[in-house]
């Protein structure tokens, strides 16, 4: 394999309902340093039937190039087609690195690509970087039950892929006077790889309410919450703050007291909001590695010794069944 021939940071947007994920503009910030450390461009790749609105979204946040595949077919993410078109683009232009953000969709797409073009790829990524010598990405993402952190290279092929979890990033500024290439790609996708059969699914895994990768604060209820019913308490603080998102412990969420996409922590998102509540939260390490690099946080457990207390910035020893309604309450009247 030419090294040489693969050139250019590319990001992939996802896109929903012709609007881009956050996540994927977080990793334009991103990718724009990395994109300068190794004097690459940064490309943006948008696969969708109504595109218009992200190509003049990700312009605004800085790129320099906008790769287009433009479709009725690719009106729903399904992996065949997407996997196509993705496979077929990165044949044409010889991307060096790629990246996607770990979304459902993300993670599925980055594999089918990975798979099909014979290189590597580093799943849900929390950090990234580049040796400056060999241009290698340095990807970093927790191991070993989130007990420490791996960092690994794609030495051997190209292009170097990785999938980068929501919220680890922050997004730059957008600017509307900003411009960049659009290259619109025809991809033939054969007819019988196209298939909407997961449309109901996609459209069923995007909740109506705010996920807790893009909230500025998060209350988030753990174990000590007891059951489905008593979230109504979480809920309710959530509701008397301004563009905060309930967020849940993997206990809760495996209980069944919340849905998946409330789960932070290694095996669910990572949030960086500017307030993080923890109501009935241990602390477990595969917890705090989902929410540690929150601004401030704030803890109630009935356990002093719960580790959640070491990372807080303000802890409440008390009940939350107590301190979480007097907390609503306070907060209603100011
Ligand atoms: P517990 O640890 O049981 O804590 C409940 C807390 O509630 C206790 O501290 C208790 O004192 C307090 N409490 C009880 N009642 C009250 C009350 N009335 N008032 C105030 N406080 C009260 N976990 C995640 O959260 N996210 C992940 O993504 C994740 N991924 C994992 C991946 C792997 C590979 C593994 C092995 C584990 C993962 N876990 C994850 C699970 C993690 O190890 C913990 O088991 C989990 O975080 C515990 O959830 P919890 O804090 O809600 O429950």
């Amino acid at each position: 394999m030419n090294f040489e021939e693969y050139k250019n940071l590319w990001v992939f947007i996802e896109t929903f309902q012709g609007k881009p994920k956050d996540v994927g503009l977080e990793l334009l910030n991103e990718g724009r340093r990395l994109a300068d450390l190794t004097q690459e461009r940064l490309c943006a790749v948008i696969i969708g039937s109504d595109v218009d609105e992200s190509v003049a979204k990700v312009t605004a946040y800085g790129v320099d190039d906008v790769y287009v595949v433009k479709g009725k077919e690719y009106e729903n993410y399904c992996s065949d087609s997407y996997g196509d078109a993705m496979a077929k683009l990165v044949r044409k232009f010889k991307p060096a690195t790629i990246l996607i953000g770990a979304t459902h969709n993300g993670r599925d797409l980055g594999s089918k690509v990975a798979v099909t073009l014979q290189t590597g790829l580093t799943a849900d990524c929390t950090n990234l970087d580049v040796d400056q010598e060999t241009e290698n990405v340095i990807w970093e993402r927790p191991a070993f039950g989130g007990n420490l952190y791996a960092q690994i290279l794609c030495a051997d092929s190209r292009p170097q892929m990785g999938t980068v979890r929501a919220g680890v990033f922050k997004k730059g500024e957008p600017d509307d006077s900003r411009t960049a290439n659009v290259i619109e790609v025809d991809i033939h996708t054969p007819q019988e790889l196209i298939t909407t059969k997961l449309r109901e699914f996609i459209k069923g895994e995007e909740p109506a309410d705010l996920k807790p990768a893009e909230a500025n604060i998060v209350v988030a209820g753990g174990r000590g919450v007891g059951s489905k019913e008593n979230f109504s308490i979480i809920q309710k603080l959530a509701d008397e703050l301004d563009g905060a998102a309930v967020g849940a412990s993997r206990a809760a969420v495996d209980a069944g007291w919340v849905p998946h996409f409330r789960q932070v922590g290694q095996t669910g998102t990572t949030v960086t909001p500017e307030l993080y509540i923890a109501c009935g939260i241990s602390g477990a390490i595969q917890h705090q590695v989902g929410m540690k690099d929150s601004a401030t946080i704030v803890a109630i457990n009935k356990d002093p010794d719960a580790p959640i207390f070491e990372i807080a910035d303000y802890g409440i020893v008390g009940d939350l069944f107590k301190v979480v309604p007097e907390l609503t309450k306070a907060i209603k009247e100011l």
